[in-house]
């Protein structure tokens, strides 16, 4: 991900060597091509519109600076806008004061919500947790079965309907798997909820009814990093129907442009708060906001 506009601002950047000193209208075709290079990645174009002109109004406040040539300052202020869109600071999970803390996935079907289960269960597990991983998509029939084979890799353990045994309420299931964890002595519940391939109004009627019923302490929406410019409308889809409060990044080892990463904090105004790069359980990792700078740089 990302190739193609680290390799359109890096030739931005390398038009900008040699110069002495950068005028309003070197700025100015400066933006011009950085805008460009983000509109082909698929960045929202409220985004777009806010980064160029913060990058603009800094670069021409930039006093002639010893230590930096021009390209450099241009490349210093793109990078730490970067960051900013991305969300600035790491955002760490928030735990409970009293167990168990609560994390609520929800996303669309396919996002990568069980695999997030199983990769949350196992970092949770090495952060000195007791995870238990809740089985509350009753929609796909094979989600149940997939979440008790994550969490097998894991390691951690499952809760899942009964069969025969409020099979079918997914929230009846998500507030039994509370009490379950207190008697068993688990101090994380992370809830899987159902998603549909596209929005829909009675998988999000059902995502708030587990809300309610759980009162998560984090809810994550989970995105697929390659679905572009949908992930915008998703998230706001999700923002105003369930709620939530951090965002996981999915398939950012993908090729697609990058476009939905650079948008989602920005339009939601939720961090983004984990990343997944593949399908291995290990393949994930706190997102950084700086280092996904670093990588969009090169
Ligand atoms: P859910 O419907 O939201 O629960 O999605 P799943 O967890 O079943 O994931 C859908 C597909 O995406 C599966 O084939 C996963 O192996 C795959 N997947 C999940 N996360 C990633 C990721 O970060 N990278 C890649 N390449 N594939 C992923």
């Amino acid at each position: 991900m990302f190739e193609t506009l680290s390799d359109r601002l890096d030739k931005v950047f390398t038009g900008l060597r040699g110069k002495g000193r950068l005028t309003d209208a070197d700025i100015d075709a400066t933006a011009r091509e950085i805008r460009i290079a983000l509109l082909e990645a698929d960045v929202a174009l409220p985004v777009v519109r806010a980064f160029i002109a913060a990058v603009k109004e800094r670069a021409r406040g930039a006093a002639v600076s010893q230590a930096l040539n021009p390209a450099q300052q241009v490349i210093k202020i793109v990078n730490e806008e970067l960051i900013e869109i991305l969300g600035g600071e790491t955002r760490r999970l928030r735990y409970a004061k009293q167990s168990p803390t609560v994390i609520m996935l929800a996303g669309l079907q396919g996002s990568g919500k069980t695999t997030l289960a199983g990769k949350l269960g196992r970092w949770l597990r090495a952060q000195g947790h007791t995870p238990l991983l809740v089985a509350a998509d009753l929609q796909r029939p094979n989600a149940v079965n997939q979440l008790s084979i994550v969490a097998g890799q894991a390691g951690v353990d499952v809760f899942a309907p009964e069969p025969g045994n409020g099979v079918g309420d997914p929230i009846r299931v998500a507030a039994d798997s509370i009490e379950h964890a207190r008697r068993t002595m688990h101090d994380v519940v992370v809830v899987d909820t159902a998603g549909r391939l596209g929005i829909d109004a009675e998988l999000m009627a059902q995502a708030a009814g587990i809300r309610d019923a759980v009162q998560p302490d984090e809810t994550l929406f989970v995105v697929d990093a390659m679905i572009g410019q949908d992930a915008v409308t998703t998230a706001e889809a999700f923002r105003d129907g369930v709620g939530f409060s951090g965002v996981v990044l999915t398939k950012l080892d993908g090729d697609a442009r990058g476009g939905a990463a650079l948008s989602v904090r920005y339009v939601t105004g939720q961090p983004i708060m984990f990343a997944s790069t593949g399908e291995k359980l290990t393949d994930f990792d706190v997102f950084h906001p700086e280092r996904m700078a670093s990588r969009i740089l090169g």
